[in-house]
C-alpha cells in the first residue's frame, strides 16, 4: 500500500511538472516573439461604428465621411461582441533602423476574427508623390485566415512597397467572437521567426492531442471500455475544431464557406458534448445520483443547442453560449471531482488536475491582454489537460481492476468455504453431489471407468465416549490429511458426514482401486494416537468399494458402496470390500 501510494505520488509530481514546463515554454516562447525585434504595436485608432453595415468603403473613406471617426485611446482593440460593422483607420508606425528594401507586415493578431478587409493606401504605379488610391486585401469568406499571401494562421498583410507613408490604413471589421484585437506591424525577419515560432507550438500541441488520439485508440479496442470511448471521441473533435479555428484545416481541405461553418460549430458542440458523457462515465455518475445527474443533463443541453444555434447561423449567440459553456464547464468537473474524491476515488485527483490546468489556461485566456500568449497557454494547458485525463484514465482502469480482482477473491473464497469442511478441510457433502453426478456423467460419456469407496471409522462413538470429542476431532483430521497426501491427479475425498467419507477415483478399475483403498487402510491403521495419558491408541477404518456400471445411477452405486461397508463392519471390520 505504501508502495503503490509513493509510485502515485511520483506520478503526480511528475505530471505536476510537465504542465509547469509546458506552461513555462509557452510563455517562454510567447516572449521570444516579443524580443528586441519584435513587432510594433499600432495604438492611435479612429473608430467609426456601422451599425447595420451598410456603409461600404467609398463612403467611409471619402474626406465628407472623416468627422464620423472617433478617437479610440486604448493600446489595444477591444470592442467586445457586436453585429455591427467597425470599420477602424491608423498610421502605421515607422522603424528607425529599418533595413532599405525589407519588407513589412501588418498583422491582425487575433485567429478568431471572422471576417476583415483592409485598405493599403498606395501611390500610383511609378509614382511616389501623385494620387494615392487604395488597394484592398481582404481575409476573404473563408471562415478562417491562412490567406495564400502570407501563411500565418492569424491575419497577415504584406505592406504594398508603394505604401503612401503617413496616410491611412483601413480596416474593416466583423465577427462573431469577442473584437479583441492587437494591431502589430512587424518586418520581414522578425515576422517569419514569429511564425515559425508559432507552429513550433502548434505542432506540439497538435502532436500532443494526436498522439493521445492513436494511444487511446489502441487502448478502446482492446479494452472496449466506454469511458476510453468517450475519451477519445473528445480529443478527436477538440483536435479538429481547434484545426479549424486556427485554419490549418484549410491545409487539407477546401470546403466551402457554409460548410466549415458547420464543421466549427459541430465539432465544438461535439468536443463539449463528448467531455460532459466522458466526465460522466469516468465519475461513475449514475441516474441514481439526482443532483448529479440534472447538472449533467443541463450541461449536454445547452452543448446540444449551442451547437444548433451555430449551425443554424445565429453565430454570436452560439458564440456566447460556448464562452459560457467553457467557463462553466471545467468548473462544474471540477466540483464533482472533488465530490468524489472525498469519497476515496483516487483516479479523481489526475481528472481534477487535468481541469484545473484548463481552466487555468482558460482564465488566462480571457484576461491576458497578450493574445499570443494568451492563445499559446491556451493550447498547451488544453495539451497538458488531454495527457492528464489519459493518466486519470488509467489510474481509474487500474483502481477498478483492483476492485474487481479483490471482488473475484472474495467470490473465490466464499465458494470454496461453502464446499469445503471446516474440521476436515475436505470436499464437504453439498459439492459430492454435484461432483459425483458431474463425474458420472462424464465416465459414462467417455466410456472411463469410475470407482467409489465409502468408509467409516470403526468404533468412533466408544472413542469419543472414552477421549472426548476433541480427541475425536483429532482423529478425524489426523484421517482426512493422510487421506488428502495418498490420493491423486483427479481423486477426491468428501467427509460424508460423522466420521463417514467418500473417495471418488475417476478412471480407476476396482483393482487400481482396491490398492488405493488398502493404503488408506493400512496407513491409518499405522497411525498412533496419544488422547490420554501417553497410551498409544490405534484406530481402524472399513471401506465399502465399488466400480460404475452400466445402466448405473447415482443412487444405485452409492448403495452398492453401503453395502460393501456393511459386509466390512459385519466381518470384522478393519477391511475393505469389493462389489
Ligand atoms: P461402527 O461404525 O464401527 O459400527 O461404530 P461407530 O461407533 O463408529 O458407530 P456410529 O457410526 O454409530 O458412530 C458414529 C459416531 O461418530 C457418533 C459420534 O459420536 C461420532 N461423531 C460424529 N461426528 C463427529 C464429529 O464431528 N466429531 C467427533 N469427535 N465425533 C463425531
Ligand atoms: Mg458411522
Ligand atoms: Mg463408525
Amino acid at each position: 500500500m505504501y508502495e503503490g501510494m509513493r509510485k502515485k505520488d511520483f506520478k503526480f509530481l511528475y505530471c505536476l511538472l510537465l504542465t509547469i514546463v509546458l506552461n513555462m515554454s509557452a510563455a517562454g516562447l510567447a516572449e521570444a516573439n516579443s524580443g528586441a525585434d519584435g513587432p510594433t504595436p499600432v495604438t492611435e485608432f479612429m473608430i467609426f461604428e456601422d451599425v447595420d453595415g451598410s456603409c461600404d468603403f467609398s463612403v467611409v473613406s471619402s474626406p465628407a465621411f472623416t468627422a464620423s471617426f472617433h478617437p479610440y485611446a486604448q493600446d489595444t482593440l477591444s470592442l467586445g461582441v457586436s453585429h455591427s460593422v467597425f470599420w477602424v483607420r491608423f498610421i502605421l508606425p515607422v522603424f528607425p533602423y529599418a533595413e532599405t528594401g525589407a519588407r513589412e507586415f501588418l498583422q491582425l493578431a487575433n485567429p478568431n476574427i471572422s471576417w476583415l478587409d483592409v485598405y493599403f493606401p498606395v501611390y500610383g504605379a511609378d509614382d511616389t508623390q501623385g494620387a494615392i488610391h487604395y488597394v484592398e486585401k481582404n481575409g476573404g469568406a473563408a471562415r478562417r485566415p491562412l490567406n495564400h499571401e502570407v501563411w500565418d494562421t492569424s491575419w497577415a498583410f504584406i505592406v504594398p512597397g508603394s505604401y503612401a507613408r503617413g496616410q491611412y490604413v483601413f480596416l474593416r471589421l466583423q465577427s462573431i467572437s469577442s473584437l479583441r484585437l492587437p494591431v502589430l506591424v512587424w518586418q520581414e525577419k522578425a515576422f517569419f521567426q514569429s511564425v515559425l515560432v508559432k507552429n513550433f507550438i502548434y505542432g506540439i500541441f497538435y502532436g500532443i492531442l494526436a498522439a493521445m488520439l492513436l494511444y487511446n485508440l489502441f487502448i478502446v479496442f482492446v479494452l472496449r471500455d466506454k469511458t476510453y470511448l468517450f475519451y477519445i471521441l473528445y480529443i478527436f473533435f477538440m483536435l479538429v475544431y481547434q484545426l479549424d479555428a486556427h485554419g490549418h484545416l484549410k491545409l487539407w481541405l477546401e470546403l466551402p464557406y457554409a460548410l466549415y461553418n458547420s464543421l466549427f460549430w459541430l465539432c465544438l458542440a461535439a468536443a463539449f458534448v463528448f467531455s460532459i458523457l466522458f466526465t460522466a462515465s469516468f465519475l461513475q455518475i449514475h441516474k441514481g445520483e439526482i443532483r448529479d445527474s440534472i447538472v449533467i443533463q443541463g450541461l449536454l443541453t445547452v452543448a446540444v443547442i449551442q451547437g444548433l444555434l451555430g449551425i443554424a447561423g445565429y453565430a454570436i449567440w452560439a458564440n456566447n453560449i460556448a464562452r459560457g459553456l467553457g467557463i462553466i464547464e471545467p468548473l462544474v468537473f471540477i466540483a464533482l471531482a472533488v465530490s468524489r474524491l472525498r469519497r476515496g476515488f483516487r483516479p479523481a485527483i489526475f481528472y481534477l488536475l487535468a481541469w484545473g490546468i484548463l481552466s487555468w489556461g482558460i482564465l488566462v485566456w480571457i484576461l491576458s491582454p497578450n493574445r499570443v500568449f494568451a492563445e499559446n497557454i491556451l493550447m498547451l494547458s488544453t495539451a497538458a489537460e488531454m495527457v492528464l485525463l489519459s493518466l486519470a484514465l488509467s489510474d481509474r482502469f487500474r483502481t477498478l481492476r483492483l476492485k474487481e480482482l479483490m471482488l473475484t477473491r472474495n467470490v473465490v473464497y466464499y465458494r470454496d468455504l461453502s464446499l469445503t469442511d471446516e474440521l476436515t478441510g475436505l470436499y464437504n457433502r453439498r459439492y459430492m453431489k454435484k461432483r459425483v453426478q458431474q463425474e458420472i456423467r462424464q465416465a459414462l460419456k467417455e466410456k472411463q471407468e469410475l470407482s467409489l469407496l465409502v468408509m467409516d471409522i470403526d468404533f468412533f462413538k466408544g472413542y469419543n465416549d472414552t477421549y472426548g470429542h476433541w480427541q475425536g476431532d483429532q482423529v478425524l483430521r489426523r484421517f482426512s490429511k493422510g487421506v488428502l497426501e495418498i490420493l491423486q491427479g483427479r481423486q477426491l475425498a468428501f467427509r460424508f458426514g460423522g466420521e463417514e467419507f467418500v473417495i471418488l477415483l475417476p478412471d480407476a478399475n476396482l483393482k487400481e482401486a482396491a490398492t488405493v483403498a488398502e493404503r488408506i487402510r493400512q496407513t491409518f491403521e499405522a497411525e498412533a494416537f496419544v488422547p490420554a495419558g501417553g497410551t498409544l491408541v490405534h484406530v481402524t477404518v472399513s471401506g465399502g468399494l465399488t466400480c460404475l456400471q452400466t445402466g448405473d445411477t447415482e443412487t444405485k452405486l452409492f448403495q452398492r458402496a453401503d453395502k460393501a461397508l456393511y459386509q466390512a463392519k459385519a466381518s470384522g471390520r478393519n477391511r475393505i470390500v469389493c462389489q
